[in-house]
């Protein structure tokens, strides 16, 4: 299926000051709501990963989950799940970052990543980019690589994506506002 940047982007639902003032919040549920609109971010995504040294599909907590496991499936690599604090359940590595008025933790399993993978790392949007660049070291620190940080929206106003690069993590998005 053709990827059409102008559907997805007619799906995705503004919602003004929400969760917070001043805060558009892009909602993906019509996205999902829409098995066409489905198939179409998934296939993208598979047909651009599909022939690449990709070993793990890291996914983060909780919107990254619906696409990394449809990608870890077609792709046949496993799944990581990076979670908010007090998700896991057994060792984990955990990085702090900055959210708006204060700060998030993320944790991964030590045992989840082994040393010299090239993990792929999944969100439904980049904003600040705090999240994935969060992801990233964890991926480092347990003597892995980022293959690229990808995500449905990019709100580049915000600099995220702009950020990762400047680390030297790639960034691929579908859409952005
Ligand atoms: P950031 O760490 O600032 O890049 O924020 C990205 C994470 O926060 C993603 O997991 C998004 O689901 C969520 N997020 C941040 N800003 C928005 C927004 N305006 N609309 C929807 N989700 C957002």
């Amino acid at each position: 299926m053709i990827f059409d940047e102008y559907y997805i982007k007619s799906l995705v639902r503004p919602i003004q000051d929400w969760p917070k003032p001043g805060v558009t919040f892009r909602d993906i549920t019509p996205v999902y709501l829409s098995p066409k609109a489905q198939r179409m971010v998934a296939d993208s995504l598979i047909q651009r990963y599909v022939e690449t040294e990709i070993t793990h599909i890291g996914a983060l907590d909780a919107r990254g989950f619906l696409l990394g496991s449809v990608l870890a499936y077609e792709l046949n690599k496993p799944l990581v799940l990076f979670r908010k604090q007090g998700k896991l359940p057994s060792d984990t590595l955990q990085q702090a970052y900055d959210i708006e008025y204060g700060q998030a933790v993320l944790e991964v399993h030590k045992d989840a990543i082994p040393a010299g993978a090239s993990v792929l790392l999944l969100d439904d949007l980049i904003a600040t980019g705090g999240t994935l660049c969060a992801a990233a070291s964890l991926v480092k620190a347990l003597q892995a690589t980022i293959y690229e940080a990808a995500a449905i929206i990019d709100l580049p106003d915000l600099g995220g994506s702009q950020r990762l690069q400047d680390l030297g993590i790639p960034t691929y998005t579908l859409c952005a506002f």
